[in-house]
């Protein structure tokens, strides 16, 4: 088996996570968790969780830490992610991280990728953003003038809280409780940052080559210590 990949992928609204998450996650085979994906699968099924998370969704807050962290420890007791996960929108508040660091006690550690972009390209690029109602692939109205899909046909949407006034309230509270993580984060040998103002063939290039670099120094490092023990 190829060495387990626990990818967090950290960054703005709008930095592309969830492009690139899907992409990754695509090529290793392993699932992609994106929390907001799942509170939005929620809302539309009208589950009990969709109706507490809806309002907070509505207006750009963070639904409670208490229940992302619980639905985050249900997906990740699941087989599946044997193999490694993408994991997307998940931490977003250092209680989140430091739970998920729990979560992972006796696993492959995490890699953290933050992807970083300025804030003044972010209210744009979100203003643009559409996703399709049907297979959910983000693409932007520059790549996609028209109003359906490229890949299956369904109908392009906006995102209900891709309006400028909550996107301005997700950038804020994304300064205040999600940004800190990267200072959380930053000290550790598999964190990594890429430059995310680039094409979204050249962040995911940018993306690949960061966990390459991690895992190559994984292995040194163990090559290191068994040579110090031997
Ligand atoms: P996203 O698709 O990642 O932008 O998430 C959409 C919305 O879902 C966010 O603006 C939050 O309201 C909520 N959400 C998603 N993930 C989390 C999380 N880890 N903690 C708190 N709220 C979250």
């Amino acid at each position: 088996m190829r060495t387990p990949i626990n990818l967090v992928v950290l960054g703005p609204p709008g930095a592309g996570k969830g492009t690139q998450g899907v992409e990754f996650a695509r090529r290793r085979a392993i699932p992609q968790i994106s929390t907001g994906d799942i509170l939005r699968d929620a809302v539309k099924s009208g589950t009990e969780l969709g109706r507490r998370a809806k309002a907070t969704m509505d207006a750009g807050r963070l639904v409670d830490d208490e229940l992302m962290i619980a639905i985050v420890r249900d997906r990740l007791s699941r087989q599946d992610v044997a193999a490694g996960f993408v994991l997307d929108g998940f931490p977003r508040t250092v209680a989140q991280a430091r739970a998920l660091d729990g979560i992972m006690t006796g696993r492959p550690p995490l890699i953290v990728i933050d992807i970083a972009v300025p804030d003044d390209a972010l209210v744009g690029r979100l203003a643009r953003r559409r996703v399709c109602g049907q297979c959910g692939q983000a693409t932007s109205v520059d790549l996609a003038p028209g109003s359906r899909c490229d890949r299956c046909g369904g109908e392009l949407l906006q995102r209900s809280d891709d309006t400028e006034s909550v996107v301005r309230e997700r950038l804020r509270v994304y300064a205040d409780a999600t940004r800190p993580l990267v200072d959380y984060y930053s000290d550790r040998s598999s964190f990594r940052a890429v430059d995310g103002n680039q094409s979204p063939a050249e962040v995911g290039s940018a993306l690949a080559d960061a966990v390459e670099a991690v895992l190559a120094d994984r292995a040194a490092a163990r090559v290191a210590a068994e040579e110090t023990g031997a």
